[in-house]
């Protein structure tokens, strides 16, 4: 196992401040570098306990409110959602859409890739965080598990997929109706790739796989380790892309080709669980991606992962948490230190 360097760098802000009588305050400042990327995030310790006016918490009546104000024009609610459901193509799904429980997937009416699907995630207009059952999840992972193998099968140039989600307004997405997002592509989007290219680099350079030699030292170090359900793998990021960034690897499984069933619903567990801990946390509104190596070959030096982020809360009048640190310089800020997040997503954490 190769040696990751978790590295950090201090720095000081010094300032007369009107919150202390105008008296000189200096602040404590953690830059912290993504031991693979590089990519940067930093935590003000001043902003500790005061984050409310920067992240207030949800305001569960007023997302109620918009639950009941677009529920009827929501073309993923029982009423409407197959009257209106676009169909793929009978050569590549003979049904043309796929159905598991109360979860179907289809095409997005407005794609940004070649294939992009759509998943109803069940009947429910409205999900607050604690409301995700492992059944709904799952019967939903394995729709897209399923329809990536199909659609790899009948267009081998899509060699790279990912599973994805927009949830609730502040996180991207249209419609408040909890959906996920396949995308399969010939090409790599821009983290995809600088992920595939530095974890070959690490390869390269170390004859090891960077993330299993993350998940090994994190295991051992204790301090993001959350725990492990079936081969999937459970920490908070050292230096996240986003709020509250929960990391899923899973060392032994190089792409999606590689999933079972148990996986899935492995997954399933931990996410439900991670919800549970958000909601907990007054939290509404989150994007997730999971990364695979491509599906036409044999990577070792490349294990799937999944980056779950909380985005602003449900709020009226929200303001957005992505602003030029995240859009142009590519940083972002930490509210929860990482290691104490783990410590509550490890209370409770259904590990097998
Ligand atoms: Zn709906």
């Amino acid at each position: 196992m190769a040696h990751i360097e978790f590295r950090t760098e201090q720095q000081e802000a010094v300032f007369h401040s009107p919150l202390e009588n105008m008296q000189e305050v200096k602040q404590h400042l953690e830059v912290r570098f993504d031991p693979l990327t590089g990519r940067q995030s930093v935590f003000n310790s001043a902003m500790e306990g005061k984050a409310k006016t920067a992240f207030p918490d949800t305001d569960f009546d007023y997302l109620e409110q918009r639950a009941k104000k677009t529920e009827k024009e929501c073309f993923l609610c029982p009423r409407d959602w197959k009257k209106y459901t676009p169909k793929y193509p009978e050569e590549l799904v003979p049904t043309g859409i796929l159905e598991k429980g109360e979860t179907a997937l289809f095409p997005n009416l407005f794609p940004i890739a070649p294939y992009h699907s759509l998943i109803r995630v069940g009947d429910k207009h409205l999900r607050t965080l604690d409301d995700f059952p492992p059944d709904v999840l799952a019967d939903a992972f394995e729709l897209a598990l399923e329809f990536v193998r199909l659609c790899y099968a009948y267009d081998p140039g899509m060699r790279y997929a990912t599973i994805n989600a927009n949830y609730q307004l502040p996180a991207g997405a249209s419609v408040i109706h909890p959906h996920f997002q396949i995308l399969s592509s010939p090409l790599t989007s821009t983290h995809h790739d600088l992920i595939l290219q530095k974890s070959a680099e690490y390869w390269e350079h170390n004859s090891t796989n960077y993330w299993q030699d993350l998940v090994s030292t994190e295991k051992e170090l204790g301090q993001r380790w959350i725990g492990q359900t079936g081969q999937a793998h459970w920490i908070t990021a050292f230096s996240p892309m986003g709020q509250n960034e929960i990391m899923v690897v899973w060392p032994q499984k190089q792409s999606f080709m590689h999933w079972t069933r148990e996986d899935v619903w492995d997954l399933a567990a931990g996410m439900s669980h991670v919800f549970k801990v958000w909601y907990e946390m007054k939290l509404s509104s989150f994007n997730f991606s999971c990364f695979s190596a491509p599906l036409d070959e044999e990577s070792p030096y490349f294990s799937c992962i999944m980056r779950l982020v909380n985005r602003q809360n449900v709020v009226p009048d929200h303001r957005t948490d992505d602003y030029f640190l995240q859009k142009l310089m590519h940083n972002d800020m930490i509210i929860n230190r990482p290691e104490r997040l783990a410590q509550w997503m490890g209370e409770g954490f259904p590990s097998t």
